[in-house]
């Protein structure tokens, strides 16, 4: 059994499905996992913002025209009168449930279920047409077997247990559909792994049915050695290991959710990052094979804030990071980047909701700075295998970009810098020069 994800873009227009619907049709074994149809989640976002602000009659306006958008796709999608009639029907369905939340009181729990209609429509219209052409399929409902916990993580023996309830549900099938992203949470509601966890879901329920391979595809051919829209000349690499495309997920390659690795990993599952546009391209395969040691890449995270903390205080003594920890964990906000000197520490985060308290709390410590527009370069690959000779390219590459932070040895497969964010293209046009290019010229 292998678990297909197709992404927004894939299952963006009426053409789009078709192709995808190709693309499955072979016989084989397979659960496919879709998100809603691009631009639909920001809509429906935009929507639950209108509707906490009581501002009905907007909400409308925006609810009538994502219902046209979908009216059109349906006067596309379909070949008979018979399945254009079928399926207006069941997405007049949806878009009343959205619009009964103009009538009463809006919260969390409203909103979420405007949220999720979006990969609820595209799952009911791509099985439709599934069923129009003759190809045998069954939709599942992810809301039966796609659980969060109370910390909001995923509750793994239960998505396994019914997950294979449901998949015994119809013996002798091959071809499952079901939506990303929705899911239940501790209190049987209906909510969400956020946004963007559509390749988190696949990686779940590959995991939950111990797939052979979890396909994420998308419409770029493969995470990229350095960021595409900055570098020209980027090229998809070829294989990495889970915890070099976890490193990568999280600082900047866009196209793949940072938690969808770790699932995998635990199972040993091949994912295969694959591009709808180009489906013979190889793509990127990340597996427990390393690969080729040496630096693989280079990626970029904006929007970081530095915090350093001076004080006399940490000069010989212990239990000083504690209390710092402590006060970013009472705020739950998380730290990206830390380094160390005797008096000081300097640590990243990427969620300044809580700054201004964090920095009162940590005054109590020492002399707490500040810097914003931060970014940090994160440099991947297997540093182990290669032993020497990576810092000296990295460095050698940014001699004249001025360095705020350095990370080298948390972990083997990354060494990060901390720049100003005015520094960002700059930097990543002169690694690729000193780190790509140049290992080109050597072969
Ligand atoms: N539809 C959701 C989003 O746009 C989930 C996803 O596409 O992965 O965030
Ligand atoms: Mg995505």
């Amino acid at each position: 059994m292998k678990v297909l994800k197709f992404g927004g873009t894939s299952v963006g227009s009426a053409e789009r499905m078709k192709a995808v619907a190709d693309l499955i049709n072979d016989g084989s074994p397979k659960i496919v996992v879709l998100s809603a149809m691009s631009g639909t989640t920001n809509q429906l976002v935009q929507i639950a913002e209108t509707l906490y602000q009581n501002a009905n009659q907007e909400a409308n306006a925006l609810i009538d025209a994502l219902h046209d958008k979908y009216k059109q796709v349906v006067a596309e999608l379909y070949a008979t009168d018979k399945k254009k009639k079928e399926a207006l029907e069941l997405i007049s369905i949806h878009f009343d449930h959205i619009r009964s939340f103009t009538l009463d009181l809006f919260t969390i729990y409203e909103e979420r279920a405007v949220l999720a209609q979006g990969e609820l429509l595209s799952t009911a219209l791509f099985q439709f047409f599934l069923e129009e052409q003759g190809i045998a399929s069954v939709l599942l409902p992810a809301l039966n077997f796609m659980k969060i916990d109370e910390n909001e993580e995923p509750d793994n023996a239960y998505i396994s247990k019914n997950l294979k309830l449901e998949l015994e549900k119809h013996p002798g099938v091959n071809l499952f559909i079901t939506q990303g992203y929705i899911c239940r949470n501790a209190f049987g509601e209906v909510d969400n792994l956020k946004r963007g966890g559509s390749d988190y879901s696949a990686s779940l329920i590959g995991a939950a049915a111990d797939a052979s391979e979890i396909q994420i595809w998308t419409d770029i051919d493969g995470m990229h050695n350095n960021d595409p829209r900055v570098v020209k000349n980027t090229f998809p690499i070829a294989e990495l290991s889970f915890d070099e495309a976890a490193e990568l997920a999280y600082f900047g390659a866009k196209i793949l959710h940072p938690s969808s690795v770790l699932p995998a990993k635990q199972k040993n599952i091949p994912v295969r990052l694959l591009n709808t546009m180009q489906p013979q391209a190889h793509g990127t395969t990340i597996s427990s094979q390393t690969g080729q040691g040496g630096i693989k890449a280079v990626a970029a995270k904006d929007g970081i804030t530095a915090i350093k903390i001076k004080s006399g205080r940490m000069l010989l003594a212990y239990g000083f990071l504690r209390s710092v920890f402590e006060v970013f964990e009472r705020y739950k906000t998380p730290i990206d980047m830390i380094t160390t000197s005797e008096v000081a520490v300097s640590l990243t985060i990427d969620n300044p909701k809580f700054l201004t308290e964090i920095t009162r709390e940590l005054q109590e410590y020492g002399q707490v700075e500040v810097d914003q527009d931060q970014s940090i370069i994160c440099v991947v690959g297997d540093f182990i295998a290669e032993r020497s000779g990576s810092g000296l390219k990295i460095f050698e590459a940014l001699k004249d970009i001025p360095l705020r932070m350095i990370s080298y040895g948390g972990s083997k497969n990354n060494i990060s810098l901390l720049i100003n964010t005015t520094d960002k293209e700059r930097s990543l046009i002169q690694l690729n020069e000193g780190i790509f290019e140049r290992n080109n010229h050597n072969a």
